[in-house]
Formats: structure tokens, C-alpha cells, sequence
């Protein structure tokens, strides 16, 4: 479908039962380019708790089906869809960096790591293993073996518009579940998009219902309803506490992966001339606004100067601008209310700390309005600061000095958040001793804070991250319950007990 059909279209539809569906609501939400502020894109519906509803009946309908048909033949599904959007990667990057806002190499980036990630979980369907066990009585054996759990419900956020919602996905319907996915509200175009894809590989109607709408509303009605018996959440760790308190009213079994203070290390061994580089990457690629972005650096007084003169040499030469145009480098935010939330920290900032570059709105091609940002580094950032300890979303950079390899780990950790950090040093027992010390999910050495592999597990600790990890092997344990069989295949009355 063409870009000026879905303008001409307006408004997105849900998808419930198997069929695209306008919602009743009558209240819509605005979607524009945040580029080009002149570029309406069309609107979402704000759908109602009703709407929810039919969708998870659907869901509950088309579940026995779904989880007798063979995992493999599930799969199949999945590796169709990676060829799809495979096919259509071109069109979607764009679809992303129209809606989103990322860049298209940015865009790109996230499409190949869905497609990756869709074609993992397909070959997952042939290993959804159990195992087996020895009995301690003689002519006995014990097995496990996977179930699916349900209706699930996703949660998803709008900085990874298909990425995201693709990891979830991906392994929900492999493990045989039946799901209802509510996705941000301001990515619409791009979540039925996804929609679409994974419809055209094959699943049948019911097996996916995706129905766009508030958080409050048709988020809350998927946290509330009985029916839904798991949710996986990505977004912000005030929803995700609020959903989890909720949710664990009915026992519900929760996964959720929210923000991040992803700090960079930097010792005074390191290559300085790769921690600036790599830095500056992890802070400003898609504008700041990925969960894995670096916010922090916290660099040994020793280099402090040099480092930070590296880093600002490099982040003032980044250019803003249309993420489609080949030249722009940094981003737009994703709309209005992040904007003026990154530009707040901004003041913020500038009273906490030193401001060594940016620290001001940027400008797209020839002045078009968007919500652009200038790559910002502050210096002499004190720990305690909200700049140091809050998760902003946007190109902002804290630099924190401290006098050594201790105090650069009490730093790191003296954040209630806890997905990734990196450590730059030439010393191979620094690097052993960081991967123990650093209070996260995933430690990166030499190398930015950003970045995942699709079949390997995702997530973190502490504020960032409950329930068990996405991706790789651990996603399917979400999405599955274990069952454990005992066989006895004596034929006679047990002798021995099992207490
Ligand atoms: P958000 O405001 O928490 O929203 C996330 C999703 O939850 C949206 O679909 C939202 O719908 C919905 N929601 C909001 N209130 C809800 C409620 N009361 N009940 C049920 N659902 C509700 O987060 P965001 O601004 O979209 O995303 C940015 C955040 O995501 C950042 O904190 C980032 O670090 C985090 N993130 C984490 C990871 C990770 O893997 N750790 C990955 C990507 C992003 P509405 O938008 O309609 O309110």
C-alpha cells in the first residue's frame, strides 16, 4: 500500500476475529511526521474497553485450534513472514522513519533484526523441548514437555514500532498462545503494518487481534481482564509497576522491560579515541530514544579532559535533519510531549552541571518545524543529579568524573535502573572484574551500550526489568507453562513411595 493511501485512508483500523475492523470510539488521535510537522500521516483510533473485549473473545475462541496445531507447522507461519517483510523491508524502513521519526538506516537496522528475530523463532518451533528424567523407582520415568498459557496480552511502546512488537509476537503464537497486542498509539501505521505481515504468512483469524487505543483504556482492559492470563509489557517503569501491581491481584505472569541509565566506563587505559566514538553512537543514534541508549559516561578523572574533548569534537559535528536524506545523522524526537520533556532536562542541566555543546533545539532541512533536538553533553555532572538519575530519552549526554575503577563501579550502579553498561579498558582483569560488578542485564566491552542479538536473551535488573528475559531461549519460557509427567510402566501396584 502507498504512502498517500494510507493519508487517504486516515484513520487505522483494528484487527479483530480475522478482519480489519473501524472502531467505534469516535475519538481519534493525530498522527504527524515528526520531521515535518506539515506531513499529517493519519490518526489512530482511541478505542474503547469494549473493543477490547471482542478482541480477547476472539482470542479465547480461536485458542483450542491454535494450540492443537503442530509447532512446526507454527513456525512455518513466522519464516513466512520473515520473507515478507524481508520483501517489503524497503517500504517499511521508510514507514518507520515517517512515523517514528528514526533515521532510515536506523529504520533499517531495526528491520533486520525483526527479520532475524522471526526467522530464530520459526527454527524455535522445532525445539520446543522438554526433557527427561530418571525415577527413583525402578521402571519409572519422569518427563516435561511446554504448553502454551493462553490469551496473552502485549504491550508495546513506540521507539521499536515493528522490532518490539516482533519479539513478542514472534514467540507468543510459535509456543501456541493466542494474543491480544495493544501497541502505541503513536506508531498506528507502523503496528498494522505488522498486522498485515504476519496475517499474509497465514494465521488464522482470531489467532492475532491487535487493537490500537490509550494506555488507561484499552491497555488497562487487557491488565484487568480474567481472561487474559499473561502480559509482556515494554515501556516506561511507572506503567510497568502500576501494570504489575494489578496484574498480580489475579496471579497473572508478568514480563516487563522498561527504562534505562545505561553508563559507560571509561578507564584510564582505555582507547580513548574508540570510547568517544563508541559513545557518542550509544547517545545520539535514533535521537537517544532507544532503551539500550547511553546516558551516562563515567570516566576516570585521569583522561576526563581528553575524553570529554573527543566526545564534544564529535557530537557538535552531528547534523539533524529529514531522517530519510542521507546526511542526517541525528533524529527527530518522537512527537510533542517528549520533545518538550527532552528540551526541560535541557534547563535542567544547565543548572546542575557544565554544558559543553548543544543544549539547544535543533533545526530540520531548510527550517521545516520537528521536534529535533541537538546532540547535548554535559560535563561535571554531579551523581546525585537528575541528570545523573533520571531516564531523559533523547540525545543527552552526562558525563560523571570520578577517581577510579571503584568509584567508577559505585557510580555505575547508583542508578535504580539496570539494562546494559559498557567498559572501555585495555586491562582483561578490569573487564572480568566490570561484567561481575555492573548491576545490569548486559555488560558490553569495548563496544556501545545499544545493540541485542535475536537469539540472544534481552532485559535487565533492578528498576528495568521483571520476569523473565525476551528473546533467545528465555522468550519461550515465558510464553509457555512446563508440565512434568510421571510414567509408570511397571503394570503393578507401587512398592516404593515417593513421600
Ligand atoms: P509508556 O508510556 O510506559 O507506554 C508503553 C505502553 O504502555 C504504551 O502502549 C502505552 O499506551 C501503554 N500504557 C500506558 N499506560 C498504561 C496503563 N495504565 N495500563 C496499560 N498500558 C499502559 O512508554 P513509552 O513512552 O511508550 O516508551 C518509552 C519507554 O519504554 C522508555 O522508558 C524506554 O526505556 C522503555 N523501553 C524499554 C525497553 C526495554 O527492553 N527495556 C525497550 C524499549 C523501550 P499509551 O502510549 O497509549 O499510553
Amino acid at each position: 500500500m502507498s504512502e498517500t493511501a494510507i493519508a487517504a485512508e486516515a484513520v487505522c483500523a483494528n484487527y479483530i476475529n480475522g478482519a480489519w475492523v473501524a472502531s467505534h470510539s469516535g475519538r481519534t488521535l493525530e498522527r504527524r511526521n515528526p520531521a515535518d510537522l506539515r506531513d499529517l500521516i493519519g490518526y489512530a483510533p482511541l478505542s474503547t474497553r469494549g473493543e477490547v473485549q471482542e478482541a480477547i473473545r476472539s482470542a479465547a475462541r480461536a485458542f483450542p485450534a491454535w494450540r492443537s496445531e503442530p509447532a512446526p507447522r507454527r513456525g512455518r507461519i513466522l519464516a513466512h513472514a520473515a520473507r515478507r517483510l524481508e520483501e517489503q523491508k524497503e517500504d517499511v524502513a521508510r514507514l518507520i522513519s515517517r512515523e517514528e521519526g528514526k533515521t532510515l538506516v536506523e529504520a533499517r537496522g531495526e528491520l533486520g533484526r525483526a527479520i532475524n528475530i522471526l526467522e530464530y523463532t520459526a527454527g524455535e518451533a522445532r525445539r520446543l523441548k522438554g526433557e527427561t528424567l530418571p525415577s527413583e523407582l525402578p521402571s519409572n520415568f519422569v518427563y516435561t514437555f511446554r504448553q502454551p498459557l493462553g490469551v496473552v496480552g502485549l504491550i508495546t511502546p513506540w521507539n521499536f514500532p515493528v522490532a518490539v512488537p516482533i519479539w513478542k509476537l514472534a514467540p507468543a503464537l510459535v509456543c501456541g498462545n493466542t494474543v491480544v497486542w495493544k501497541p502505541s498509539e503513536l506508531t498506528p501505521f507502523c503496528s498494522r503494518r505488522v498486522t498485515e505481515i504476519l496475517v499474509e504468512a497465514g494465521l488464522p483469524a482470531g489467532v492475532l487481534n491487535m487493537v490500537n487505543g490509550l494506555g488507561e483504556e484499552a491497555g488497562d482492559e487487557l491488565v484487568e481482564h480474567p481472561a487474559v492470563v499473561a502480559l509482556s509489557f515494554t515501556g516506561s517503569d511507572a506503567v510497568g509497576a502500576a501494570i504489575n501491581a494489578k496484574a498480580a491481584r489475579q496471579l497473572k505472569k508478568v514480563q516487563l522491560e522498561m527504562g534505562g541509565k545505561n553508563p559507560v566506563v571509561v578507564l584510564e587505559d582505555a582507547d580513548l579515541e574508540l570510547a568517544a566514538e563508541n559513545t557518542v553512537t550509544g547517545a545520539f543514534g535514533s535521537a537517544g530514544e532507544r532503551c539500550t541508549a547511553t546516558s551516562r559516561v563515567i570516566v576516570v578523572e585521569q583522561v576526563a579532559d581528553r575524553f570529554v574533548d573527543l566526545v564534544a569534537r564529535r557530537a557538535a559535528k552531528l547534523r539533524t535533519g529529514n531522517p530519510v536524506d542521507s546526511g542526517s545523522q541525528v533524529a527527530p524526537l518522537v512527537g510533542r510531549e517528549q520533545f518538550e520533556k527532552v528540551i526541560g532536562y535541557l534547563e535542567i542541566g544547565k543548572h546542575e552541571a557544565t554544558l559543553v555543546c548543544g543544549g539547544e533545539p535543533g533545526s530540520g532541512a531548510d527550517g521545516v518545524q520537528g521536534f529535533f533536538v541537538q546532540p547535548t553533553v554535559f560535563d561535571h555532572v554531579p551523581a546525585a543529579s537528575r541528570l545523573a538519575q533520571e531516564e531523559i530519552f533523547g540525545p543527552v549526554l552526562a558525563i560523571i568524573r570520578v577517581r577510579d575503577f571503584d568509584e567508577a563501579m559505585a557510580a555505575a550502579n547508583a542508578v535504580r535502573y539496570g539494562l546494559t553498561a559498557s567498559i572501555f579498558t585495555t586491562d582483561a582483569n578490569r573487564v572480568f572484574q566490570a561484567a561481575e560488578r555492573l548491576e545490569c542485564g548486559m555488560v558490553h566491552v569495548n563496544s556501545p551500550t545499544v545493540g541485542g542479538e535475536a537469539h540472544v536473551p534481552f532485559g535487565g535488573i533492578k528498576g528495568t526489568g521483571f520476569g523473565e528475559r525476551e528473546c533467545g531461549s528465555t522468550a519461550i519460557e515465558f510464553y509457555s507453562e512446563l508440565k512434568v509427567v510421571y510414567v509408570d510402566y511397571t503394570g503393578r501396584k507401587r512398592e516404593g513411595s515417593l513421600y
